[in-house]
């Protein structure tokens, strides 16, 4: 079945350049490693499926074309974008010269997953982090399962902040130079979709230009967010947790979440000792352990010492790492090597220290 019977919002672009069997290869390759059903696969058509809606690679007249299918205009957008990042990844020349059928229409408009949010209140909750109460313009799209953001933020000095726009071939124009957004990852620590109440806590870091915005923002200014995206609600009913402060709000969503039956362990570590009291929901099936920050041994570390009385292959609990980046490649290049199912695990880079005496990368 074509993807327009299939869906209310539809576009394709032409692939010119690049080789049908190119695609293919590529795309094949990325529904396995991310476990994405594929729906068709003959010599003229890929067709997969995502969460968010259908990619279809076709070969017409012997030049490659995809088309993008999806039930909400702002999930196919970012399934637009996400293919434009990936074939300008594989050939820029040919990303630069892809031109989407529904992009005339949609020129000088915001991107359909940007919005403003308006805040009403920043108070200082226990633990270190300071909770923004604010107003979005439509939260529908966050289902329950998807609880991540960015925020975008122009510099605090900037008199006349500019947004994202889209191009007349279907790209997102993003500000540069001066006028360029900060656009950091956060999670949703509550929400209302009905009034569009979104709530959200950040971890006072020194330095952190998120925190400084924070401490500033008066009720009733604006910034922008964009999304959702990325992870979720893990799917399971027996899982280990271990995370920073950045990695606290998500737990405190999986652990509101998970069914009653749900059973397992959480592990939080503390790079500033106030986050103690950082107000998480309890869950009956689950034990919350503290430990300090340790420079010997990360939370990765930490968690692979944990697992070793457990076989990779054979891992009854899910494994789920929210920290810096060197924990998180430390737990994934174990979890790699034992050949660990990657259903089994979701182990994300929150944050990154900087090198010593070097830029943050
Ligand atoms: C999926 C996801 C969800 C997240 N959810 C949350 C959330 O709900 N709440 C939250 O507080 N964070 C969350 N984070 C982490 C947050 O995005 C990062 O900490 C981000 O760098 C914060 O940006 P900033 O503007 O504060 O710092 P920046 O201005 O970008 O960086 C300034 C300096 O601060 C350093 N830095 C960044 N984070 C920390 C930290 N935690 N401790 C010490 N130094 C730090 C950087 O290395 C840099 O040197 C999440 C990240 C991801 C990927």
């Amino acid at each position: 079945m074509s993807l327009q019977d299939q869906f209310t919002f539809e576009a394709q672009t032409p692939l010119p350049g690049l080789p049908f069997a190119t695609v293919q290869a590529e795309i094949l390759a990325r529904a396995a490693q991310f476990d994405l059903p594929v729906v068709t696969n003959t010599d003229q058509e890929t067709q997969i499926a995502t969460d968010y809606g259908n990619y279809s690679f076709l070969l017409r007249d012997g030049v490659a074309h995809v088309q993008v299918g999806s039930s909400r205009a702002d999930w196919l957008y970012v399934l637009k974008e996400s293919l434009s990042d990936t074939i300008a990844e594989l050939a820029p020349e040919v990303g630069a010269a892809m031109a989407w059928s529904d992009a005339q229409e949609q020129a000088g408009r915001r991107p359909p997953n940007f919005q403003f949010i308006t805040i009403r209140e920043v108070t200082q909750i226990a633990g270190g982090f300071l909770r923004v109460v604010a107003d979005a313009e439509d939260l529908s799209q966050f289902t329950p399962d998807a609880i991540h953001f960015r925020l975008a933020m122009p510099d605090a000095d900037l008199s006349t902040p500019q947004w994202p726009y889209l191009s007349d071939t279907g790209l997102t124009v993003w500000p540069k130079g001066e006028a360029l957004l900060h656009r950091p990852v956060y999670t949703v620590r509550d929400m209302d979709a009905a009034t569009g109440r979104l709530v959200f806590d950040i971890f006072e870091h020194d330095g952190g230009r998120t925190t400084e915005w924070a401490r500033r923002a008066q009720p009733g200014s604006q910034i922008g967010l964009t999304g959702p995206g990325g992870g979720g609600i893990p799917q399971t009913t027996a899982i280990r947790i271990y995370a920073d402060e950045t990695g606290f709000p998500a737990v405190a969503r999986i652990l509101a979440d998970l069914p009653a039956q749900a059973r397992g362990q959480v592990v939080l570590e503390h790079t500033h000792p106030s986050s103690t009291g950082y107000p998480l929901p309890e869950h009956p099936g689950f034990s919350v352990t503290h430990r300090t920050a340790d420079p010997d041994q990360n939370l990765g570390a930490l968690a692979i010492t944990d697992l070793d009385d457990t076989p990779g292959p054979d891992l009854d609990q899910m494994i789920w790492l929210a920290a810096e980046k060197a924990a998180a490649q430390t737990l994934r290049a174990h979890l790699k090597a034992a050949g660990v199912d990657s259903k089994k695990h979701y182990v994300a880079a929150y944050w990154t220290r900087p090198a010593a005496g070097g830029l943050e990368s």
